[in-house]
């Protein structure tokens, strides 16, 4: 009997991230990896499990033209490894479920068109992701497609949460406070109620840091507000997209200095935040070794942006009993950590240097009242669960 396979896929602008999970029990990673410059000078990054399993090479071109040879590609690779690998289920992750999905869904023909319609939400991301889907229903056209949103785990926010103050009509069309990293707030969470049930159900705050970055305040396991709004551009500055700014920025930069609204859009998504106010590098770890008063300016506007969003989501939550740091910088910048919670006694936060430097999974000190928690994001893993249990809901039907 062949062991049953989950493909997770993860499509970005000029990326391609891949897993293979066997879920004959709780979903086990056999594989990941990556295909970036997608359209340029491809590269190929994968650990195939076992001591020899470590991939990296470069591409030619036309290996990686789009997100359809990069599958061929990653394919191939897998296949030398894995020869009788055979997807019963292929897992994506879609930016945007629109105002409709609150989990993940079976991707039929309908549902696909429905997941392009809301493109305009998401005109950076939602493109890559459904040009994965279109891939791999050619390379599975027998594999169930599943489809698993940033969106869907902050469906159920309260109305305030969820609204701007706009003529109603712009509610009712979509434009609304989506909030995205679900996947990612899904998994810390499940991973709260595993080990720390109580303050699962308590006031806690995720922090997912990373090349995008967003916080999360949820209840009783439940996002109730999030810094992310109606596209992935607002709250925390991110290592190349503005974070939360006066719209009135974009009236000054189109009529003032004369850029087109794709200039705009441009410019906030890929040459502000960290970049733009370093002049230097979108990537934290660079910036921390630089230590130019531009890097340093970079990160502190950084910093300061996480302190200001924490204080507003504990107000929100009428307190905090949990801060929880996730993503590339929350899991592994002992310095960003530390500079986020300097100061914060007054909502209970007294960090623990020496537990900190060691990265270890709860860095408050003893007298702290609020827990402080590092916790390493798994968004395949999510992905894999969820392709595994739509696949026993329709194997019954
Ligand atoms: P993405 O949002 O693309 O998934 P990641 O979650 O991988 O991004 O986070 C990437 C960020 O994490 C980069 O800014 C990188 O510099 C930062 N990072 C990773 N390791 C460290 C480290 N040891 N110290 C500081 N920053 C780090």
């Amino acid at each position: 009997m062949t062991t049953p396979i989950v493909l997770t896929l993860n499509a970005g602008s000029s990326s391609l991230k891949f897993g293979v999970y066997d879920i004959s029990e709780a979903p086990s990673q056999l594989a990941v990896g990556l295909v970036e410059r997608i359209g340029g000078q491809p590269q190929l990054k994968a650990d195939l499990g076992g001591l020899d399993g470590k991939v990296r090479q470069e591409l030619a071109p036309e290996e990686a033209r789009d997100h359809k040879s990069a599958l061929g590609t990653a394919l191939a690779l897998l296949r030398k490894r894995f020869p009788h690998l055979h997807a019963a289920a292929v897992g994506h992750r879609v930016v945007h479920g629109g105002p409709k999905y609150t989990l993940p869904v079976h991707v039929t023909p309908q549902v696909l068109d429905e997941l392009r319609a809301f493109s305009p939400f998401a005109p950076i991301h939602q493109p890559h992701n459904i040009s994965g889907i279109e891939a791999a229903l050619e390379a599975f056209p027998d594999a169930l497609q599943v489809a698993c949103f940033d969106t869907a785990f902050h469906r159920h926010q309260p109305k305030v949460n969820d609204e701007f103050a706009l003529p109603r009509e712009y509610y009712d069309k979509g434009v609304r406070r989506y909030g995205f990293h679900g996947l990612s707030y899904e998994y810390v969470a499940g991973e709260l109620k595993r080990f720390a049930p109580l303050l699962y159900e308590g006031r806690v705050v995720i922090a997912h840091l990373g090349n995008g970055a967003s916080m999360c305040g949820m209840l009783g396991g439940r996002s109730v507000a999030s810094t992310m709004g109606f596209t992935a551009l607002d709250g925390l500055p991110m290592g190349t997209r503005t974070g939360q700014i006066d719209p009135g920025v974009i009236f000054y930069m189109v009529q003032q200095e004369g850029k087109t609204i794709d200039e705009v859009r441009d410019l906030f998504y890929t040459q502000s935040g960290l970049l733009g106010i370093s002049g230097l590098s979108n990537d934290m770890r660079t910036l921390e070794a630089a230590g130019t008063p531009e890097a340093k300016e970079a990160i502190d506007y950084f910093v300061f942006r996480a302190r200001r969003e924490l204080g507003g989501l504990a107000a929100a939550l009428g307190g905090l009993d949990a801060l929880v740091f996730c993503g590339g910088i929350g899991e592994n910048s002992r310095y960003i950590r530390q500079r986020i919670c300097e100061g914060l006694d007054w909502i209970g936060i007294e960090l623990d240097r020496e537990r900190n430097e060691g990265n270890e999974r709860r860095i408050n000190g003893s007298f702290s009242r609020t827990h402080v928690l590092v916790v390493p994001t798994n968004e395949e893993l999510v992905i894999a669960r969820a392709a595994k249990a739509l696949l026993a809901e329709e194997t019954q039907a």
